[in-house]
């Protein structure tokens, strides 16, 4: 038989498949003729496949390398149930545990062999790797491994000589789901793999409908209200930055939803407001079985015990309950495959944490919708934790900013995703990596996205900010300098910028002490979007950054500076547009959207 046969058959005879998913050949067959390989697919595309096939046709073990424990039971069931012989050691187990199914690895009738990063630096382990043939090595998660990932994890640094120090090299293989370049890059160097095969796939998914919305804080609650009640039929996610969000929005929801379904049920012919969703789709149906009393929705967070945990991961994945509201907590290891809509509450940290938990939306292929609401708000707090919460014991201070300047990049693609008036398929799929261009609806390329997507559909419209743009850049570089009462600026700059607040303030004509203490008032742009609202100019501002005309530089005190597209704003064709974050379709007046604000 030849590998790819012998992979095929495997395929159907333990895992029950016809056939592989894209990616997943390519990747099993390098394996099995020895070469390194780099898997990159999202969540839920089959990476686990890709090395358990060729685990059962190698030789010797195959060692599994994961980061959670706590999914490790559960993999290995699975893999049992199918027939294979797996096994795990980790900390839950005695250390004559750990030592039987060592032994029993070592006699060969354990298969695949899954370890956290930091069993491979105990003495028992080394031992066991030193004497015992292992073919394979595969890392899930790789991307731990890199500090310009999201999730660096420092015991990963330590697989690379662990593989050194083996007495001959097994075939390494590494997945993620996050293929930034930079972090491709750095889990070929930090594992050493050797010419990998590296294979990038399905990064779109085209049953997701993907939406972005702007909205004050006070009305998300009523938004997502509003979306839950006209979907009585569907099950859905909804993330929340923190544990107390996620109990007030779920107490939340049990309280009105049913209120809202009433009212709309009450052939008043207020359905219309009641439902005013401002969502662009067309309200579910309201079914008699949707209206009885049990729960909504459940609340999901790491404080909560673990049995009522589990209960409310039991009743969401068993449909009792359509609704979970959770933090990020939820979601690795739980497979549901008809979740028909996942809303995030708040913005993520990446693109790569959103596309994880919103990819949990539609795994059975039917059309889904991820929403996003987010609002300024949620980039201060995102930055505040950023700059604050940021440590880890075995980084130096050095290290540290290092990692905080790159969680810095990936909060600006998340904002990015958030301002952009390109498709949102696009976006994403870019930057991921994936170079494949998207093909249209109407299969043509550009066009609308085949996925859909709000942005494509012009939920929106785009406001020329030009003049406001100019008018920044201008006050950007006035504040460098001190200016006399003839209005004549100092002969070289006398600092290296101002905050982003003081920009905003000084082009408003603030009156506030730091202001006029400094002189500021002084400098021509004093007070030349006088006219403009705060929020636009800081809108604007922020659009800018996103774009390359303005800098804002690290630390604890940033500055606005010139970015690399700076001259383009003083070229006299400049233009410039924002999206217009504001929905052109308005919830009707009485709507839910603020009635409810937790
Ligand atoms: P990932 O690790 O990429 O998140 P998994 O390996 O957990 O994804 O696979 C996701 C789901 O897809 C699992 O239920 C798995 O059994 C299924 N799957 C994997 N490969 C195939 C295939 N070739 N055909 C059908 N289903 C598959």
């Amino acid at each position: 038989m030849t590998d790819n046969a012998a992979a095929l058959d495997a395929l159907k005879r333990y895992f029950g498949y016809d056939s592989f998913r894209p990616g997943q050949s390519g990747l099993v067959d390098a394996i099995l003729n020895g070469r390194d390989a780099l898997g990159v697919m999202p969540t839920g595309a089959g990476k686990s496949v890709c090395y358990q096939i060729p685990a059962m046709l190698l030789r010797g073990v195959t060692v599994v390398i994961s980061p959670l424990i706590s999914l490790m039971r559960d993999q290995v069931d699975g893999l049992n149930d199918a027939g294979i012989p797996a096994a795990f050691v980790n900390t839950t187990q005695s250390g004559d545990e750990q030592s039987m199914v060592l032994a029993q690895a070592a006699r060969g009738d354990v298969k695949l062999l899954y370890v956290a990063p930091e069993r491979l630096e105990t003495d028992r382990f080394r031992n066991f790797a030193a004497h015992t043939p292992i073919s394979l090595v595969a890392v899930d998660e790789a991307h731990c491994v890199s500090q310009w990932g999201q999730d660096f994890r420092s015991s990963y640094l330590g697989i690379g000589e662990f593989i050194a120090a083996l007495p001959s090299r097994p075939v390494v293989a590494a997945f993620t789901a996050t293929a930034t370049e930079r972090v491709r890059r750095d889990i070929v160097a930090m594992l050493g793999l050797r010419d990998p095969a590296v294979t990038v796939t399905g990064f779109d998914r085209d049953n997701l409908y993907f939406d972005v919305i702007k909205l004050e804080s006070k009305r998300k609650a009523g938004w997502v209200a509003n979306y839950v009640a006209t979907h009585p039929d569907e099950s859905g996610i909804v993330y929340c930055a923190t544990r107390k969000e996620t109990e007030a929005l779920a107490e939340a929801l049990n309280r009105t939803v049913p209120e809202l379904r009433a009212a709309a049920s009450g052939g008043s012919g207020s359905r219309g407001a009641g439902f005013a969703n401002g969502t662009g789709v067309a309200g579910g149906t309201v079914s008699a079985a949707a209206q009885s009393s049990g729960p909504i929705a459940v609340a999901y967070h790491g404080g909560m015990s673990p049995d009522v945990r589990e209960r409310a991961q039991r009743d969401f994945v068993t449909d009792r309950v359509p609704v979970v509201v959770a933090t990020n907590a939820f979601g690795m290891g739980i497979d549901k495959s008809n979740v028909r809509y996942v809303i995030h509450h708040n913005m993520p940290e990446s693109i790569e944490a959103y596309y994880q938990e919103a990819g949990r939306a539609g795994r059975d292929g039917e059309p889904s919708r991820c929403t996003l609401l987010w609002n300024e708000s949620d980039i201060v707090t995102r930055r505040r934790l950023l700059d604050n919460d940021y440590e880890n014991e075995r980084l130096t201070p050095e290290e540290q900013e290092v990692v905080r300047m790159s969680k810095r990049r990936l909060l600006d693609g998340m904002i990015g995703y958030c301002r952009t008036a390109d498709c949102l398929h696009l976006y994403m799929t870019r930057y991921f990596g994936e170079t494949a261009p998207l093909v249209g609806r109407d299969g043509r390329l550009g066009g609308k996205c085949v996925g859909g997507c709000a942005n494509c559909d012009g939920t929106f419209e785009t406001i020329d900010v030009t003049d406001t743009a100019r008018a920044i850049s201008r006050c950007v570089h006035d504040v460098m300098y001190d200016w006399d009462d003839q209005g004549r600026p100092s002969r070289a700059p006398m600092r290296s910028g101002l905050g982003s607040g003081k920009i905003v303030a000084v082009l408003r004509g603030s009156r506030a002490q730091d202001v006029l203490s400094r002189g500021l008032d002084r400098c021509p742009s004093y007070g030349r979007l006088r006219e403009t609202p705060e929020a636009r100019i800081r809108d604007v501002l922020s659009q800018m950054t996103t774009d390359g005309f303005l800098y804002v530089s690290e630390g604890r005190l940033p500055v606005v500076g010139f970015g690399v597209r700076a001259a383009e704003t003083v070229a006299p064709d400049f233009v410039y547009e924002i999206k217009r974050v504001e929905r052109k379709e308005r919830p009707a007046k009485g709507a839910g959207a603020g009635r409810y604000g937790a």
